[in-house]
C-alpha cells in the first residue's frame, strides 16, 4: 500500500515553522516579507532536492511539478499557501503545500506513471497582507487592472513587494491558466474550527466555501426629549434595531442552518443619555454555502428588519456593503476524497467552509475540492494553532489517494 513518508512531512512542517518564527511559538510570514521570501527559497530547495521541476509564475505562485510522459497532458493541481497572518500558526496553508509536495515525492519514488502533470502549488498572499488571494485570483483570471491599482495594503508597499518577487502587475494578469489545461484542484487545510474534533471525525469533506454578504441597515425614528416625550409617543430607533438583532439569530437557526448571521456594530444617533435614539445604523453580515440560500437569507433578514421597523414606527433603509459569492466544490472531487478516506479506513463527514480559501477562486476554472483535518480546540490565526501529527499524516494520505483517484479518472472529469 502506497503511503506518504510521515517523518519527512513532519520534519518539513517543523523546518518551515522555524521560518518567521515568533517568540510565542507562532509564525509571522506575511506575503512578500523577508520571511516569505525565505520560505519561498526553502521550498524551492526542497523541490529541487527531490528532483522535481520548480516553477514560479507571473503572480509569484511557486510550484513543484512532476510531469507526465505526454507534454499535452492536463495538470492536476494541489496546494494552498505558505504565507501567514502576523502571529499566525504553523499549519494554516503550510500543511496543504507541504502535503502536496510530499504526495508528488511519494508518487515519484514509487515510480507510478500518471496520465497527468502533478503540480504542488503555493499561492501568493492568500491572507491578504497586500492583495487578498492575489495568486489564486490571478490563476483564475479573477483580477482586473483596477484591483492591482488599489491593493488593500497600499500601492507603494504592494509595488515594492512585487519587485521583491521579480513580478509586475502585467505579469500577474498574465498568470491566468487555460481552464482546459486543468484537470482539477485539491486543497488540504486545517479546519480552523472545532466541528471535526467535537464529532471525533478524522476528515472533513468540504461541500462549499461560503458566500459572504454584508449591508448597513438604517432604522430611522425620531430623536426626542427623553423626559418630556411620553413613552407611547416615541419612535425609538434602538428598540426597533435591537428587536431585529434578537430575532435575526433565531430566524437563521430555524430556517438557514448551518448558515450564520452577525450584527457586528450599531451606531446610535444622536447618542446621549437624554435623547430618545433617532437613528440606528447596524452592520449586518451573513454567510451560507449556496447562492440560492444566500438570496433566501437576504430576503428573510430584510423582511424581518422591515417588520421590526414597522412595529416600532420606524423607516428602514439598507445599503449593501460587500458581496462574495458562495463557491460550491465539485461533486466528483468530494466523492474522490470520500473514496480515499474509506480506503484508508478514516471517518469523514461533509461540511461547509466558513472561512475563505484559494479553492474558492480555483473552483471558477477547474473542478475543485477541499479536505479538512481537525484543529485542536478549533484555534487558528493564533500561535497556539495545532493539528496532531497523526491527523497531519492522515490528511496527507487522503490527499495522495484522492490525487491518484482523480488522475485515474482523467478524461471523464467534467466541470460541475
Ligand atoms: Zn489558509
Amino acid at each position: 500500500v502506497l503511503k506518504i513518508n510521515a517523518p519527512r512531512l513532519l520534519a518539513d512542517l517543523e523546518a518551515l515553522g522555524a521560518i518567521g518564527a515568533a517568540s510565542e511559538g507562532g509564525v509571522s510570514r506575511p506575503a512578500m516579507s523577508a520571511a516569505d521570501l525565505q520560505a519561498r527559497a526553502w521550498f524551492r530547495l526542497r523541490v529541487e532536492e527531490a528532483g522535481l521541476q520548480f516553477h514560479q509564475d507571473g503572480a509569484g505562485n511557486t510550484s513543484a511539478v512532476l510531469p507526465a510522459a505526454e507534454a499535452t497532458a492536463r495538470t492536476l493541481l494541489a496546494g494552498s499557501h505558505l504565507d501567514t497572518v502576523p502571529q499566525g500558526g504553523r499549519y494554516d496553508g503550510a500543511l496543504g503545500v507541504l502535503a502536496a509536495l510530499e504526495a508528488l515525492r511519494t508518487v515519484q519514488e514509487a515510480g507510478v506513471a500518471l496520465p497527468v502533470h502533478l503540480e504542488a502549488i503555493s499561492f501568493t498572499d492568500e491572507e491578504g497582507a497586500l492583495l487578498d488571494m492575489l495568486g489564486s485570483r490571478a490563476v483564475a483570471a479573477q483580477l482586473a487592472p483596477a484591483d492591482l491599482a488599489r491593493p488593500r495594503g497600499g500601492l507603494e508597499d504592494f509595488q515594492a513587494g512585487l519587485g521583491r518577487l521579480g513580478i509586475t502587475p502585467d505579469s500577474v494578469l498574465a498568470a491566468r491558466r487555460d481552464p482546459a489545461s486543468l484537470l482539477a484542484y485539491l486543497e488540504l487545510h486545517v479546519e480552523q474550527g472545532s466541528r471535526l474534533e467535537e464529532a471525533g471525525t478524522g476528515i472533513g469533506v468540504v461541500t462549499s466555501v461560503v458566500g459572504i454578504r454584508s449591508a448597513w441597515l438604517r432604522f430611522e425614528g425620531r430623536a426626542a426629549h427623553a423626559g418630556t416625550t411620553p413613552m407611547d409617543r416615541r419612535a425609538d430607533a434602538l428598540l426597533g434595531a435591537s428587536a431585529f438583532v434578537q430575532r435575526a439569530r433565531q430566524l437563521v437557526l430555524d430556517r438557514f442552518a448551518p448558515g450564520v448571521v452577525n450584527c457586528g456594530q450599531m451606531r446610535v444617533l444622536p447618542g446621549a443619555f437624554n435623547i430618545v435614539p433617532g437613528r440606528v445604523e447596524l452592520a449586518l453580515e451573513y454567510r451560507h454555502g449556496s447562492e440560492a440560500e444566500m438570496d433566501a437569507m437576504e430576503a428573510a433578514l430584510l423582511g424581518l428588519a422591515a417588520e421590526a421597523a414597522a412595529a416600532h414606527g420606524l423607516v428602514l433603509a439598507q445599503t449593501p456593503a460587500s458581496r462574495a459569492r458562495a463557491a460550491p466544490m465539485s461533486a466528483q472531487v468530494m466523492s474522490a476524497v470520500e473514496a480515499a478516506a474509506d480506503r484508508l479506513s478514516l471517518s469523514h463527514r461533509r461540511m461547509m467552509s466558513f472561512a475563505g480559501h484559494d479553492a474558492q477562486w480555483l473552483s471558477t476554472v477547474a473542478p475543485s475540492g477541499m479536505l479538512f483535518v481537525p484543529s485542536v480546540g478549533g484555534i487558528s490565526h493564533n500561535p497556539q494553532e495545532f493539528t496532531r501529527p497523526e491527523d497531519v499524516v492522515n490528511g496527507a494520505n487522503v490527499l495522495l489517494y484522492t490525487l491518484l483517484e482523480l488522475a485515474s479518472s482523467q478524461g471523464t472529469t467534467t466541470r460541475d
